[in-house]
């Protein structure tokens, strides 16, 4: 049995688990797990990134942020770089807003190559998603304003994928609203 495989498929297990009750904001409300699935999907298929522990907390990379779970409890499960990882992707949840994007991006700069990776595919999952499944409430200038600072957040990721930095500016390109 792969080590590798099973610590992925325990990460998608436990963020599903995690995530059971949070839905996302589109007209369905898709299940929330779809966006961390979707993350890893990218960093392998579209960025060529077989790297487990990349794979496992790209799956986890809001668990910190948006459930219950601790940094603790990471550690136990799934080892110190897993963990490791979702903590340098885990935003500040007490600040306006506003500042919390600054700090996104101020932050972006300064992430070890494989969160930024994770970054590169978070952001380009998202500007997908933007178009592909709105937020029922985000109009075209909101749209606008995210695309912009993906861009940014990807442009300081970018060192850490060529690959990946590719797929962004393609679906940046493709999607930005006109
Ligand atoms: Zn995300």
């Amino acid at each position: 049995m792969s080590k590798d495989l099973c610590l992925v498929l325990r990460a998608a297990f436990f963020s599903g688990e995690k995530h059971k009750d949070q839905r996302r904001r589109d007209a369905t409300e898709t299940p929330y797990i779809n966006h961390p699935l979707e993350v890893a999907y990218i960093l392998m298929e579209e960025g060529g990134i077989t790297d487990a522990a990349t794979l496992a907390a790209a799956l986890l990379h809001d668990t910190i942020e948006d459930t219950n779970t601790t940094r603790e409890e990471l550690v136990m499960v799934f080892g110190r770089e897993v963990s490791d990882l979702v903590v340098e992707l885990t935003d500040l949840k007490t600040t306006a807003p506003e500042d919390k994007k600054r700090l996104e991006l101020a932050h972006a700069h300064h992430l070890s190559p494989k969160a930024k990776q994770i970054k590169l595919a978070d952001k380009t999952a998202n500007i997908r998603d933007l178009v592909t499944m709105p937020p029922a409430n985000w109009d075209l200038n909101r749209k606008t304003a995210y695309f912009d600072f993906a861009l940014q957040i990807a442009k300081a990721a970018e060192d850490a994928s060529p690959e990946l930095m590719s797929v962004f500016m393609r679906d940046y390109n493709h999607f930005k609203p006109k």
